[in-house]
């Protein structure tokens, strides 16, 4: 079994990267990728974790990116977590989310929530804060039942508590993939909610960039979702990679390592160039 998409609390997942690569064992799991959002902080546990194991780890990132205004996300994989360009472009990005942070709680306060900030740090086990950290505080508080109904009334577009991301361009995103020795993915692509041509124009323009992987079974996407990026995969020339996207025990529609197989006449991302020396 491969899950090449997965969060730990270097970024909103709520299992450390040791505790995150032992669940994966005890599911199955040969190969698995670590992806936190914008951050590689929990690379090394995981490598060390996974070694006593004897599971791959493939070391990655999820980054967030920029394509015009719409916010995407591009998965890294077989990245080089020591590589000093990627790490001080994270640390901008860090730098922005914690500016945003402050920007999201004295929103949020202007709307009845109070001390975000200092609840969403504590949700928090690193100093990269995500909404996902501000949400279960405002469940906690007793703002919304669940973390679902949390984002719908306070965290995306047009509510009380969101804050347009100035994340870095798609093309700095791949750019820093690439030099860093890594396969740029897009991730669940059929979550962004494109018009069909929409979607296809950012497909032609991704695979003009030099991207060689979209995501076509992610545990974000539904059967047809699945079906329908493998049909896009093999029109536009991208091998499909497949991921769970797991955050941890709480959301437990989401398993690791539980996923349909790439569906017939899609190449595996593994089987593809650029190698990346996993063996199925
Ligand atoms: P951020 O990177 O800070 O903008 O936070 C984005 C994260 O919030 C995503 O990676 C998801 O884990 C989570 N998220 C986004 N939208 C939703 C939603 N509608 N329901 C639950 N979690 C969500
Ligand atoms: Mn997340
Ligand atoms: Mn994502
Ligand atoms: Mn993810």
């Amino acid at each position: 079994m491969i899950d090449l998409h997965s969060h730990s609390t270097a970024s909103d997942g709520t299992l450390s990267p040791a505790e995150l690569v032992v669940a994966a064992t005890r599911a199955g799991i040969q190969t698995l990728a670590l992806t936190d959002h914008d951050s590689i902080a929990g690379v090394d546990e995981a490598q060390r974790e996974a070694r006593q194991q004897g599971i791959q780890l493939v070391p990655g990132i999820e980054l967030s990116v920029m394509w015009s205004r719409q916010p995407l996300h591009l998965v890294g994989l077989n990245i080089d977590a020591d590589d000093s360009e990627l790490a001080q472009a994270l640390d901008e990005v860090l730098e922005f989310r914690t500016w945003r942070a402050q920007e999201i709680a004295r929103k949020l306060e202007q709307h009845g929530v109070h001390d975000a900030l200092a609840g969403a740090r504590a949700s928090a086990r690193t100093h990269l804060i995500s909404r996902s950290h501000f949400a279960h505080y405002l469940v906690e508080q007793g703002h919304a039942r669940d973390i679902r109904q949390v984002f719908k009334r306070f965290m995306v577009k047009g509510k009380p508590g969101y804050v347009g991301g100035q994340w870095m361009s798609l093309e700095r995103g791949i750019e820093l993939i690439h030099q860093s020795g890594g396969v740029a993915v897009l991730a669940h692509p059929a979550r962004y909610r494109l018009s069909r041509s929409r979607m296809r124009q950012l497909l032609g323009e991704m695979r003009e960039m030099g991207v060689a992987a979209i995501e076509v079974v992610s545990g974000s996407h539904s059967h047809e979702e699945n079906q329908m990026m493998a049909l896009q995969a093999i029109d536009f020339g991208f091998s499909a990679s497949q991921g769970s996207d797991y955050h941890g025990p709480e959301k437990p529609w989401v398993q690791l390592g539980q996923l349909p197989s790439i569906y017939y006449r899609c190449t595996p991302v593994w089987e593809a160039e650029p190698a990346l020396n996993i063996s199925a």
